[in-house]
């Protein structure tokens, strides 16, 4: 996305670890012009991806950032980029609801409409209850993400909601984008479809932006109180 961005949100570390009351603080946040930026100490590495654009590799070397752009406080970066991985984990969480309804719309339509042995494959329950379950579990993410929008919205403190809507919606719409694919048969590779297309892309968000571990880390050990793993 980088390559696509006019602008970036930077954390650095302004003072030493060592130095540091907590590892989290003694880190600023920075909003970079990023085509100013490119040649002048940051150097953007694209890197072929099984989705829909590149990843990217940036180096940073020597770059200098007007004062000006610091965000918020020197040294409380970390508070800063905080509330917007809030915001960023559930858009993702919101846009995985979207494949995962997309990807029901198009099983269930197939579903109707593919005939076999002389009736509608969603005829059969062993095609029709994987969609529908795949819908409930869609439709309950959903209620999840809407919870942890309103939370943000208003104000609250939604770092545990936020995690847990982007954890069951990217489950659910990959487990849709699963079904999807076995109620297509070997249509499903057909790229006419986009049905292969969409269920590598939905793939990603079990990595990306933070990777299901990392959420059932933060609920064992911030919401549940259990000892911290690493
Ligand atoms: C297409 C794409 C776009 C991206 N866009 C951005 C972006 O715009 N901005 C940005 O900042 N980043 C971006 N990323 C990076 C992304 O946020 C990271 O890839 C992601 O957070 C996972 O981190 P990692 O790759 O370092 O995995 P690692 O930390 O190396 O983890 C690898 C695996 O090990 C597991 N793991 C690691 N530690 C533990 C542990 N202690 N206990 C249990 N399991 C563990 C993880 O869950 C994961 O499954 C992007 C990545 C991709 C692929």
């Amino acid at each position: 996305m980088v390559e696509h961005s006019d602008l970036m949100v930077l954390l650095a570390r302004t003072t030493p670890k060592e130095q540091a009351a907590k590892k989290t603080e003694g880190l600023s946040a920075f909003l970079i012009d990023v085509q100013a930026a490119v040649g002048n100490g940051l150097t953007i590495q694209p890197i072929d991806s099984m989705i829909n654009h590149h990843s990217c590799e940036l180096f940073f070397d020597d770059l200098r950032i007007p004062a000006d752009n610091l965000l918020g406080e020197e040294g409380k970066g970390f508070k800063v980029i905080l509330d917007g991985m809030n915001a960023e984990r559930i858009l993702i969480a919101a846009e995985c609801v979207g494949d995962g309804r997309y990807f029901i719309d198009k099983a269930t339509a197939y579903a109707k409409s593919r005939v076999v042995f002389d009736r509608p494959i969603g005829q059969n329950q062993g095609v029709q209850f994987p969609i529908a379950r795949c819908y409930a579990e869609v439709e309950a993410a959903s209620l999840m993400v809407e919870k942890a929008a309103r939370m943000f919205d208003a104000g609250e403190a939604c770092g545990a909601e936020a995690n847990m809507a982007k954890m069951l919606a990217s489950e659910a719409s990959w487990r849709a984008g699963d079904v999807c694919m076995q109620t297509h048969g070997g249509f499903a590779f057909a790229k006419e479809y986009h049905i292969e297309r969409k269920f590598r892309e939905t793939r990603l968000y079990q990595i990306a932006p933070i990777s299901t571990n990392l959420i059932l880390s933060f609920i064992g050990e911030h919401v549940l109180g259990m000892p911290r793993s690493f």
